[in-house]
């Protein structure tokens, strides 16, 4: 069979294996075999690249060699580092992987577009235009990456701001627009060297400032965004290259990031411009006219035992729980509930933790069964007959400002509604605010009582306690 329809072949059926992996995905219950297929989908459409190297034009017989050796060498390099750090990585440092991995992404799909434009193959204006439009999308979405990896993990504290700075950043972008417009125009190969490189460099700044200006409170939904940003580039260089396994898989990659940006900006109630212009979480906002009564705390043991004698227990789980790594305790002390014949469901926010998703992987991780885990809309009405609400380290996604304040920065943001069930126990160290720096309602709440202590320690407290307690 010839070459180039080994390739095809091979494109083809890597599209098919990751459509079917994103399809297993949106499934907890058959997310892990959806993990699988569209690794088995990438390995082709890796080796289908090989394919293409050993037929490319421009590569000299003499050169192939050489170059088939540095591919594999990246790749064992890329490979290598991938598989040690994805090993090793905390629960809550995932945001920052995602992050950087995603703007590997974009870089990769500039590099291959830098390849294109410094050895003068723009042969027509259309695949000069998708060249240059990946190259600005990849070095963006590269650089934006980067800060956005800096500020989730702490290196960069604050949001960096100044007069003027939108004006400023769209004549940067307007730079990079006319660079690549003049690059693609240059008649001469110094002058078009020279350009291009100017337009990198414009471009891959452009993506430093964009970015530089968000509050770390919304890098998530920026990473998601520049995850689309990614597969767009990918897409872009896939056609510059005529390789359909990278135009299939950046278009999937594309629409999926573009659909996460949008579900994570309707589960905050908050617009994309809002999040890439606003300042939010930057300030802490009070709610101090709403506030009545007075926040009132009890000891581990006495919320273990009231829900020990529950009937029902709605356990909704945060980012604090993945700072304390405590989701095996608090497994065993649901176990526990479960054996004394309490019924036991988790009730999960969109947005809790700081990535979609991020609760799942932390409760899978310790074996909790997927059909006690219910999504906020199919279990919110339940709070009002349940006895016992416990919040375990979640703040803003539990907050009743979101229905009753409108001055509040989370007004609107769909919340679980644990305030209406009969008893709430919150575990938390002390009075810290949430992500949206905002004061919660809940806390202050008749029927709400905190238990203060790092979450870990509190559900270890809690699981002694049960142990103590008579036999059901
Ligand atoms: P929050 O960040 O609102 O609250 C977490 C709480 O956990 C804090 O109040 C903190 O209080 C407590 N905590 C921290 N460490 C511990 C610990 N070791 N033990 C016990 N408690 C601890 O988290 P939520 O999950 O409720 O909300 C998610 C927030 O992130 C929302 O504002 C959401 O909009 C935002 N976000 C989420 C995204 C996503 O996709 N998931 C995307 C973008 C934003 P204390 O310091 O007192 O212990």
């Amino acid at each position: 069979m010839p070459l180039a329809y080994l390739e095809g072949l091979g494109g083809l059926l890597a599209a098919g294996l990751f459509i079917f992996g994103l399809k297993r995905m949106s499934s907890p219950v058959t997310a892990l075999s959806g993990i699988k297929a569209a690794g088995a989908g990438m390995l082709i459409a890796v080796a289908s690249a090989f394919l293409v190297l050993t037929r490319l034009p421009q590569v000299a017989e003499s050169r192939l060699p050489t170059n088939l050796a540095l591919a594999v060498i990246a790749l064992a390099l890329g490979g290598g580092w991938a598989l040690w750090s994805g090993r090793k990585v905390a629960m809550t440092g995932m945001p920052q992987m995602v992050a950087l991995y995603n703007g590997m992404g974009g870089g990769a799909a500039a590099a291959i577009a830098a390849a294109e434009i410094f050895r003068g193959a723009m042969p027509d204006t259309l695949l000069a235009g998708a060249t240059l439009a990946g190259a600005l999308i990849g070095s963006v979405s590269l650089t934006g990456s980067v800060i956005a990896w800096a500020k989730l993990d702490g290196k960069i504290d604050r949001p960096w701001r100044f007069a003027g700075q939108q004006y400023v950043n769209a004549a940067v972008f307007v730079a990079a627009l006319v660079l690549g417009g003049a690059t693609a125009l240059a008649s001469d190969g110094v002058q078009a060297t020279m350009l291009a490189g100017a337009f990198f460099i414009v471009a891959l700044a452009f993506g430093v400032l964009m970015t530089l200006p968000i509050g770390g409170a919304d890098m998530p939904v920026v990473i998601s965004l520049y995850n689309a940003f990614t597969g767009l580039a990918v897409a872009l260089e896939g056609y510059a290259l005529a390789n359909p396994a990278l135009m299939i898989a950046g278009m999937v990659v594309g629409s999926a990031g573009t659909l996460l940006t949008v579900l994570m900006a309707k589960a905050m109630n908050r617009s994309l411009t809002n999040v890439l212009f606003s300042n939010f979480g930057d300030v802490a906002v009070s709610t101090d006219s709403q506030i009545a009564g007075r926040i009132k705390s009890v000891e581990a043991s006495d919320a273990a035992t009231a829900m020990r004698y529950a009937a029902s227990v709605i356990i909704v789980p945060g980012y604090g729980l993945a700072v304390a790594q405590a989701q095996q305790k608090l497994y065993e002390f649901v176990k526990q509930l479960q054996a004394a014949g309490v019924d036991v469901k988790f009730a999960m926010h969109p947005v809790a933790g700081r990535m979609p998703g991020h609760m799942n992987v932390l409760l899978a991780e310790a074996g909790v069964p997927y059909d006690i885990i219910f999504d906020m809309e199919d279990i919110n009405d339940a709070f009002a007959s349940t006895d016992v609400a416990l919040v375990i380290g979640a703040n803003d996604v539990v907050n009743p400002a979101a229905r009753t304040d409108k001055s509040s920065p989370i007004y609107g943001m769909p919340i679980l509604d644990v305030d209406r069930a009969h008893q709430v126990y919150v575990i938390k160290r002390g009075q810290g605010k949430g992500y949206a720096g905002v004061e919660n309602l809940l806390f202050y709440a008749d029927n709400c009582n905190m238990v203060y202590g790092d979450a870990q320690a509190v559900l270890t407290q809690m699981v002694q306690s049960v142990k103590e307690l008579a036999p059901a």
